[in-house]
C-alpha cells in the first residue's frame, strides 16, 4: 500500500490492484472536493479479476461487506462494519465522484 496525502487526507493505494482506502469519513470528505484536488484518486481502471474477490479490512482485518454505495447504486462498494472504513477498486472512486454531481 502506497500512503499519499490528497487535501490534507491521508489515503491508501494498493500498488498492485489500484483499489483505494478510506478510512471512515475520508470518502465522503473527498467526494466534496473540487475535481481538479482529487484528479489523482479518479485514475485506474476497474479489473474484472478482483471482481467476487473478499477482502479484509487493512485496519482491523474485518471481512469487508460488499454493499451498493449510497452515492450510486450501481456502484458495489466494500465496506468494514467494524471502522466504517470503505474500499474502492480503480475506478470505483471516478464512478462515485460523477454520480455526486448529477
Ligand atoms: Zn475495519
Amino acid at each position: 500500500m502506497n500512503v499519499f496525502s490528497v487535501e490534507g487526507v491521508a489515503v491508501e493505494r494498493c500498488s498492485s490492484c489500484s483499489g483505494i482506502w478510506f478510512d471512515a469519513r475520508e470518502l465522503s470528505q473527498l467526494l466534496e472536493q473540487d475535481a481538479r484536488q482529487v484528479a489523482s484518486l479518479r485514475r485506474g481502471r476497474d479489473n474484472q479479476q478482483l471482481e467476487g474477490k473478499k477482502g479484509f479490512c487493512p485496519r482491523d482485518g474485518s471481512e469487508l461487506l460488499r454493499v451498493y454505495s449510497s452515492i450510486n447504486q450501481s456502484v458495489i462498494i466494500d465496506a468494514c462494519a467494524d471502522c466504517r472504513g470503505i474500499w474502492l477498486d480503480g475506478g470505483e472512486f471516478e464512478k462515485l465522484f460523477s454520480a455526486r454531481q448529477l
